[in-house]
């Protein structure tokens, strides 16, 4: 039974998926006018390891990430792909472009599952239009000039995802149109200056669509007009998904437009909002050439999904601490596994396996507790060292499959196997045991000793035994 806070109640709900066996999921994805951050990487990965854990329990995903091109507002009432344009001196569709490719290469180089559906904003305007001029007609809608608003006050429901007081929804309105009914009602459609370098004709003239309109209608179009999962970073909570939420459900007359909202924290740099002016802005790509992707991830699923983040050298050093312990313990079964060492299988092992998967799966069902379920990672690991003399090459097997599966359930360790560099350094590493063995024979021990402590400086422990050399890796 997996458990999901769900935003909008408050509260931990029992997964139940519309369809069962089925999930539809819709995580609002980035706005291609920059580079994408830290914390881009966090809400997609975190994402991530939400839906390999429901396709490790059986479940079939339908994943949908949108890329908005057009219509983003900013605060100051710009559009984010504008000022994108403005900032490269480019047509925004190139901009858009440019930065759409860049963000799919950063989420290859993460490890992040492909969505199923990647719809962009800019090809589904007709749609779009059609969806505006419904509202219209159902009276939710009302036009000014070539702009299309919301009027909340006919949507009795509004507020209750974000429980947002009346007098907070003053404040936090970005347009300022004094025409508007209500201050708080939000912009469907916006009329767009002649001077606007793209904008889409309709019944009340040029212009672009709202943000939040693309994200209802496309994922309406791709999962259906009830979804399951929708999710999101927190910051998108208020007025994002909360007008979402109206502009479906007044569409369709459904209830509710999503069973579960999901939202992820808020990633800090030196325990501050990353931000360019604050000197803490980092970009994928630049945490990616300092360390490896599957460091960056045990880093983010070291804190769950809901808490904030802090990215700090420390933090990281403490992933990367953690990486080599699952890297050695993959290569230490995988040398016992390869060595064919016939040993009688070890009934206690079998029982500390189901216990690990058991423990893993009641973390992850805990609503996603990933440092929780790494924990048992680490303990499996903890208990299968100390019983790595008696495990046969059968055995070694199994427990590396099962291990590396459940790290594959948080989408940890996806590369490990075309790691060629390992069995290749493992090939020089035996040519050398001989090369010692040999020395040994014609009594030159000084030499045999110096290639000895020479692979201990490397981490590489030599244990003469009864059957021979046992290699390990403890750096
Ligand atoms: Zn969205």
């Amino acid at each position: 039974m997996i458990k999901i806070f769900n935003t909008y109640s408050r509260s931990l709900e029992v997964f139940e998926p519309h369809l069962p066996g089925h999930v539809t999921m819709y995580v609002c994805g980035p706005t291609v006018y920059d580079v994408a951050h830290l914390g881009h990487a966090r809400t997609y990965v975190a994402f991530d390891a939400v839906i390999r854990f429901l396709e490790f329990m059986g479940y079939r995903v339908k994943y949908a990430r949108n890329v908005t091109d057009v219509g983003h507002l900013r605060e100051t009432g710009e559009d984010r792909m504008i000022v994108g344009a403005e900032r490269l001196r480019k047509h925004p569709m190139e901009v858009a472009d440019k930065y759409m490719m860049e963000f799919f290469r950063d989420m290859d180089a993460l490890g992040i599952r492909r969505p199923d559906i990647q719809p962009r904003a800019s090809m589904h305007i007709p749609e779009i239009i059609e969806a505006v001029e419904k509202l219209v007609d159902k009276g939710y809608g009302y036009v000014i000039d070539g702009s299309v608003y919301f009027d909340i006050s006919k949507f009795t429901d509004y507020g209750k995802l974000s429980n947002i007081k009346p007098e907070e929804l003053l404040m936090h309105r970005i347009d300022p149109d004094p025409r508007k009914k209500n201050p708080a009602d939000f912009a469907l459609w916006k009329e767009s200056p002649p001077s606007y370098p793209f904008s889409w004709k309709t019944p009340w003239g040029r212009g672009f669509p709202g943000w939040h309109i693309e994200c209802s209608i496309m994922s309406m179009k791709y999962l259906g007009e009830q979804i399951d999962i929708h999710g999101g970073g927190q910051e998108l909570i208020f007025p994002h998904h909360e007008n979402e939420i109206a502009q479906s459900e007044a569409l369709t007359g459904k209830k509710p437009f999503v069973k579960y909202w999901m939202h992820t924290g808020e990633l800090t740099v030196g325990g501050r909002g990353m931000h360019k002016s604050y000197g803490n802005f980092i970009t994928i790509q630049d945490a990616l050439k300092t360390y490896p992707s599957d460091v960056l991830r045990l880093f983010i699923l070291s804190a769950h999904y809901r808490t904030p983040l802090d990215y700090s050298e420390k933090a990281m050093e403490q992933a990367a601490e953690n990486f080599e312990k699952l890297i050695n313990f993959f290569e230490n079964l995988s040398l016992i596994a390869e060595e064919g060492r016939p040993k009688p299988r070890d009934p206690s092992l079998d029982e500390l396996s189901n216990v690990f998967k058991q423990s893993f799966v009641e973390a992850m069902s805990e609503d996603f507790n990933t440092p929780n379920a790494l924990a048992t990672v680490y303990d499996f690991i903890k208990k299968v060292n100390t019983r790595l003399d008696v495990i046969g090459h059968e055995q070694a097997t199994h427990l590396r499959q099962l291990f590396l599966e459940t790290c594959r359930a948080l989408g940890l360790l996806q590369k490990i196997e075309r790691r060629s560099s390992a069995a290749e350094v493992m090939e020089f590493v035996k040519m050398l045991v001989e090369v010692r063995r040999e020395l040994r024979k014609r009594g030159m021990y000084d030499l045999a000793d110096r290639i000895r402590s020479m692979l201990a400086e490397r981490g590489i422990m030599l244990e003469d035994t009864k059957e021979g050399e046992r290699i390990r890796i403890v750096r």
